[in-house]
């Protein structure tokens, strides 16, 4: 989570140029408020990040899951948490505005945070915190996070309404922290057919993934109709990544991108985990160029290339599964799906 990957993407980006076209805008974060920060998280633990920023930490961290492992203190963990959950919320507030129809923000997608504590490399939830700019404003907001681990701190901010809802496609919580999103967790109250969990088996193919967002996903967004898609774009789907186990690809993560494309919704991207950094350069700048609607080329320019030794954006070699593993990949990802249709697909009156 280091933010050299974020500078390593910004760099591919301008590498690329894609920063040079017209309809693109690059706006600075703001800190995000304190009033902001209150929509989802307690005042004592928005506190507690404000008093650790000078670095220190005492006992009273581990009250909020802070201290040595997934979520340190470090100095400045208050100013840095606030500018990217910060980011979000210009970028919501710009759509929510009209003045651009698509925003990324690569340092947001912090899924795991939760009210009261610190998890999963997560501080505050910008997710969370740029839907809630939209309901504020009375709309309505479909969440699709397609990060390899389960979107957590997001699906539980919004349990018990109808007014956003939650997707969430990752390696299976049996395997993986953060040990949750099973197809059953459908919401509560309001909510119930709202929290849409589909969980896959690990080494589950580019292929099998893609297969399973078009038989869930698009069909669940198209009878929602939200007025805002939000999308947590996590990367450590990738077959790279060093502590995930899904086999997505660059070009299996495009295809998702351009079905994000397709839909008529306004479209706020945030990124989210991705542990290989230069899978994350590369399928971040992949999404910006689906995003602003610019062709990219494969071959990586040759600045980036010589100070980064990476030359091609695609995947070239595609990792070999056993074929006996490979059909129950499948057969897991099928259970899943038939799962969805059965459970939540009533609810909205699909078949
Ligand atoms: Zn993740």
């Amino acid at each position: 989570m280091k933010p050299i990957r974020l500078k390593q993407t910004y760099e591919l980006l301008q590498s690329y140029k894609l920063f040079e076209n017209p309809n693109v805008i690059i706006s600075d974060p703001t800190p995000a408020s304190k009033e902001d920060l209150l929509t989802f998280h307690s005042h004592d633990y928005i506190n507690a990040i404000e008093v650790f920023n000078d670095g220190n930490w005492s006992q009273n961290a581990s009250n909020f899951n802070l201290g040595p492992g997934d979520n340190p203190v470090y100095k400045k963990i208050f100013d840095a948490s606030r500018l990217s959950t910060g980011g979000s919320i210009v970028a919501a507030k710009m759509i929510e505005s009209g003045k651009v129809n698509r925003a990324f923000n690569i340092s947001g997608g912090l899924h795991h945070a939760m009210p009261n504590y610190a998890y999963g490399f997560c501080v505050f939830n910008d997710p969370v915190i740029a839907i809630n700019q939209f309901l504020q404003k009375g709309l309505k907001v479909a969440y699709i996070d397609i990060d390899c681990h389960h979107g957590d701190g997001v699906q539980l901010a919004f349990y018990d309404t109808d007014a956003v809802l939650t997707i969430s496609i990752h390696e299976s919580g049996q395997y993986l922290f953060p040990g949750t999103g099973w197809v059953e967790e459908l919401g509560t109250g309001k909510g119930k057919g709202y929290s849409v969990n589909l969980p896959l088996h690990p080494y589950s193919s580019a292929e099998i993934i893609v297969w399973a967002f078009k038989q869930t996903v698009l069909q669940l967004i198209n009878k929602y109709n939200p007025d805002i898609l939000v999308t947590q774009l996590g990367i450590d789907s990738h077959f790279n990544d060093p502590i995930t186990h899904l086999n997505q690809t660059a070009q299996g993560f495009e295809s998702i991108l351009k079905e994000f494309a397709k839909l008529p919704y306004p479209w706020l991207a945030m990124g989210g985990g991705g542990y290989d950094a230069m899978a994350v350069a590369r399928c971040w700048s992949i999404a910006f160029s689906v995003m602003s609607e610019q062709t990219i080329s494969n071959k990586i320019p040759v600045d980036y290339f010589d100070k980064y030794g990476v030359d091609n954006l695609y995947d070239i070699q595609i990792p070999n599964i056993d074929s006996d593993y490979e059909a129950s990949t499948k057969s897991y990802a099928e259970n899943s799906v038939r799962e969805i249709h059965k459970l939540i697909f009533p609810t909205f009156g699909i078949r």
